[in-house]
Order: C-alpha cells, then structure tokens, then sequence
C-alpha cells in the first residue's frame, strides 16, 4: 500500500514538472516567435549612369543607356516587391547620383552608389547597364562579378544561366568584371550588361515594354534560384 502511495506521489511530482517544463516551453517559443524580425531579403537595384552621363547611345533610335538602365530598374524592382523582396533603388529619376559641386562628378557618383549600397545594408547587389561595341553584330546579355567575390560568383552563374535560357543571345557564362560598383563591397553583386545598343535589332527589343518585362523576369528567376542554393 505504502509503495503504491509513494508510486502515485513519485507520477504526480513528474506529471507537475511536466506541465512546467511544457509551458516554460511554450512561454519561451512564442516569445521567440513574437520577437522574430521580418526575414526579407534586401536587394540593391542600380541603375548604372544619370544625370549629364548617359551613357551609351542607340545608334538608330538615339535611346540614352541610362533611360534603358532606369526602366528595368523600376520593372525589376516591381518583380522584386511582389516576391517580397525589400528593394532599395540607387537611381530612382533620370538625375545624376553626383554632388552638384563636385569636381570629379564621376567619383562622385561611385562613391554614392557605395554609400547607399553600405546603408542598405543588403543581400544581393544588381547593377543595370546597356553594352556597346564598335563591332555591329555583337549581341547577347552578359553578367559579370567581382573577381574573388563568391558570392557574387554564384548570383553571377545562376543569373547568367536563367538569362541564357529565356533570352535569346544571352551568353551562357558569367565572367569576371572589374567595376567600381562591384569591387566597393563584399556583398554578393553583379553587373548585368542586358544588350549592345549597337546592334540596331537589339536597341529596338531593348526598349520594348514586353522585352524588358521578361528580361526582368529572367533576372528575378535567376535572383530566386541563387537564394534557394
Ligand atoms: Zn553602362
């Protein structure tokens, strides 16, 4: 009697702790949860060029780069938002990113770009630019990355397979590139040179809204594929 008296008393002590330990449990779980912050991958979209620097020049239609590089910008940051992405736009008008009283505008612009980079703080670095070359047939898409970045490397390599795949032309490697807003931080960035405005077919598909629509696409689809790895 006396044993089973202890026996019963030994299983309600254990079940009491048991109830403890579970909503101790509980207690500390929601509080973890409560306490989680958002998990929102930041993206830094730069649109490369602005202001009296507008880069390369269509030959037929007269298109400036750095109106081309401004609507993907703001397409790609639209594909981006809707994946719930945080986006932070270097370029957000056709202004340019220098100081008005500076000298050497084009530091000037590069050492913006980099501050806006550091402050954002971000998870992946993508900079638009439009290509150009004396040779007329040269075409295609190209991705570069900063040279020892791996990072950068792997948003470069699955970027430039998901280009090479929906885009026709896009080269099928990404390569090393050596680029002030590439080489300015650690994070994981690329350069994608979407087209040559030198070649007229592409200077025409370049700034049609379909076009760049699914460029954008491709882009993002690489952007998701690099942060499912
Ligand atoms: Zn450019």
């Amino acid at each position: 009697m006396r044993i089973l008296t202890i026996k019963r008393r030994t299983i309600i002590i254990f079940l009491c702790v048991l109830v403890c330990l579970v909503m101790i449990g509980v207690y500390f779980g929601l509080k973890t949860t409560s306490a989680q912050p958002n998990i929102k991958p930041t993206i830094v979209i730069d649109a490369g060029h602005g202001g009296r620097d507008g880069g390369a020049v269509g030959k037929t239609t007269g298109v400036t780069e750095s109106l081309l590089n401004l609507q993907f910008a703001l397409k790609l940051k639209e594909l981006c938002e809707n994946y719930n992405f945080n986006v932070v736009l270097t370029r957000k008008d056709m202004n340019g990113l220098y100081s008005a009283f500076a000298t050497n505008k084009k530091k000037s612009e590069m050492q913006k770009r980099q501050e806006i980079i550091e402050s954002a703080n971000p998870d992946v670095v993508v900079s638009l630019h439009m290509n150009s070359f004396p040779v007329s047939s040269s075409r295609g898409a190209q991705v570069f990355y900063a040279e020892g970045n791996e990072s950068g490397k792997a948003l470069g390599e699955s970027v430039q397979n998901a280009l090479h795949e929906e885009i026709d032309y896009a080269k099928s490697v990404a390569k090393v590139g050596d680029f002030y807003v590439l080489n300015c931080t650690e994070k994981a960035g690329i350069l994608v040179e979407c087209g040559f405005l030198s070649n007229a077919e592409e200077e025409v598909l370049l700034q049609d809204g379909d076009y760049q629509e699914k460029f954008c696409y491709a882009l993002l689809y690489g952007i998701l594929t690099y942060f499912s790895m």
